[in-house]
């Protein structure tokens, strides 16, 4: 008998699991599911029809993202919808236990309770440190648990749990289902547990796509676990949990392009955080403070008056007087909602909240995501668009332009470098206008370049209005990977999509140096152009670009 069948509930023991064929083969006349045949009228794709209970490209993906075979992955309707599962799974109802460390996520208790488990707790001591003896003695004062969550780092107190304290539960307590539920796990330097579900049979691990993936709204999650333990959580799944949008949203928010996006934003999460916990400590009214995750946990001496407070203001946080009644949980927001939260504190934010956009392109020839950041004080390039050169021009932009460059771009480039080059340039222009807004306090400017024999002399006026004009000529075919014909097409294409004149002359002998003198003194001008430093106001008599 395995673990998971010694521990799962004995009634439930000849219950099928759900059938977890994948998708019909394309062409299959589908007379099954009593579904509508005709084209939906909402929606994208087709969600006339019912998903695929476990959607085999999603868990494929996201078990390829924890480092975990497929088949010890339950993708869930949020993590929450993983909790509710083992409850049902494992847990018999009058007569077992789960336990937990308090104070911590409700929904362990919650779900137990529907389930009618009975719930024990530890209550962490005054510093909200994990103490694994208590949480042993307590799981031995009695009846072994059947579950035993442990949330790392901890939500609300940020306490983040050693992995080897869950190794030592799992081996401490064989007859208990240790569940390390990791759904900050993107913002720790903690290394996930989940590739250890292989060696560790009574280990589950939960994640989930809302916290560092954007997809609170999609619903997706998973418990990562034995085969066997997966089989049990099919057993008590109802036949469809997924909706299809919101499949469809996790395929595409986990695209490999869109990943270095996710990362700097998780990254620019964790410095506010930071940042956010050093401002609180100069303040007086914060006693004790605790960061993790993307949020923040302070204690203070009235916490219902500071909820209040902030409410007033417009800013809601998590003031839970029952399960963590000493302070509140305030998640780290953009750089302005993260001001007027300040403020409430009467701190005053300094730094500007800063223009940024981020801009997604997805076509049959390439899927592109971008994120840039005009106004950051430490600005970061990030950027592959699959052709080198072009890679090392952009990131010349970017430089000279003094600004935060994320740009990913997959494309047919086996074909040749013209759609992607086309594309990222349209994405990129895209990403600027938006991100200049009203276009407040920019300007109109030029810079000259020389680079050996080579001059390039670039003028951007961010009117508004597209314009473009080269002047220029190459004798080579390439620069490295990127076509010379390409060169002012992505000028032409950023003249487009940013809505601006942009005017390059170039003249010298060597090829490479064009390009490079051109882009650089693109960047440049850009630099001065996106200035919000001189007047402040909409650089144009007519009061708007
Ligand atoms: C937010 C949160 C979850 C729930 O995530 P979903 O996938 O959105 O259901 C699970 N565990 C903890 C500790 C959380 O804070």
């Amino acid at each position: 008998m395995t673990l998971a069948d010694r521990l799962a509930r004995p009634d439930l023991a000849d219950l099928p699991p759900v059938d977890l064929a994948g998708a019909p083969a394309p062409g299959t006349i589908r007379l099954d599911a009593n579904e509508n045949p005709f084209e939906p009228l909402a929606g994208k794709g087709d969600i006339n029809r019912y998903p695929e209970p476990q959607p085999a490209a999603l868990r494929q993906r996201m078990a390829d993202l924890y480092g975990v075979d497929a088949a010890r992955l339950w993708v869930s309707r949020g993590s929450d919808d993983a909790i509710d599962l083992l409850s049902r799974a494992f847990l018999v109802p009058g007569q077992d236990r789960i336990l937990v460390v308090e104070p911590t996520f409700s929904a362990y208790a919650q779900f137990a309770r529907i389930q009618g488990a009975q719930v024990s707790s530890v209550r962490m001591d005054d510093d909200f440190t994990f103490d694994a003896d208590a949480v042993l003695a307590a799981a031995k004062d009695g009846a072994a648990p059947k579950l035993l969550f442990v949330c790392t780092p901890n939500n609300p107190t940020a306490t983040p749990v050693d992995p080897d304290d869950v190794r030592r539960l799992c081996r401490e307590l064989p007859d208990t289902l240790v569940v390390a539920d990791e759904a900050y796990g993107e913002f720790t330097d903690t290394p996930s547990l989940a590739p250890e579900t292989g060696a560790i049979e009574n280990l589950v691990v939960l994640r989930t796509l809302s916290k560092a993936y954007g997809l609170a709204g999609a619903r997706i999650g998973c418990a990562i676990a034995s085969p066997d333990i997966i089989g049990w959580l099919a057993r008590v799944s109802p036949p469809y949990p997924l909706p299809g949008p919101s499949i469809d949203a996790a395929l595409t928010a986990l695209a490999p392009e869109r990943m270095p996006v996710h990362m700097d934003r998780v990254r620019r999460l964790v410095a506010d955080r930071d940042r956010l916990a050093q401002q609180f400590r100069d303040v007086g009214e914060v006693e004790a403070l605790y960061a993790g995750g993307n949020y923040l946990f302070l204690v203070v001496a009235d916490p219902a008056d500071l909820a209040r407070r902030l409410a007033a203001a417009g800013v809601k946080v998590r003031f839970r007087p029952k399960a963590a009644p000493g302070g509140v949980r305030i998640t780290v927001g953009t750089p302005a909602e993260n001001r007027a939260m300040l403020a409430v504190f009467g701190i005053a934010e300094e730094r500007p909240a800063g223009r940024r956009a981020a801009v997604t392109r997805d076509t049959a020839e390439t899927r592109i995501a971008v994120e840039i950041d005009l106004d950051t004080p430490e600005p970061r390039r990030v950027i592959d668009t699959g052709i080198g050169f072009f890679d090392h021009m952009l990131d010349q932009v970017a430089a000279h332009g003094g600004f935060g460059l994320t740009l990913s771009c997959t494309g047919d480039t086996h074909i040749d470098a013209h759609h992607s080059v086309e594309d990222v340039a349209l994405a990129l222009g895209s990403a600027l206008d938006k991100a200049l807004g009203d276009r407040a306090g920019i300007g109109r400017f030029g810079f000259a370049l020389p680079m050996d024999e080579t001059q390039a002399d670039v003028r951007v006026d961010l009117s508004g209005r597209p314009y473009s004009r080269f002047e220029g000529e190459f004798s080579a075919d390439k620069v490295g990977d990127l076509p010379t014909e390409m060169v002012p097409h992505v000028f032409r294409s950023l003249a487009d999509s940013m809505r601006a004149a942009i005017h390059v002359r170039v003249d010298g002998e060597n090829d490479h140096h064009k390009v490079e003198a051109a882009f650089k003194a693109f960047g440049r001008a850009l630099r001065q152009g996106l200035s919000t430093g001189a007047s402040g106001g909409i650089p144009s008599t007519k009061g708007s670009l």
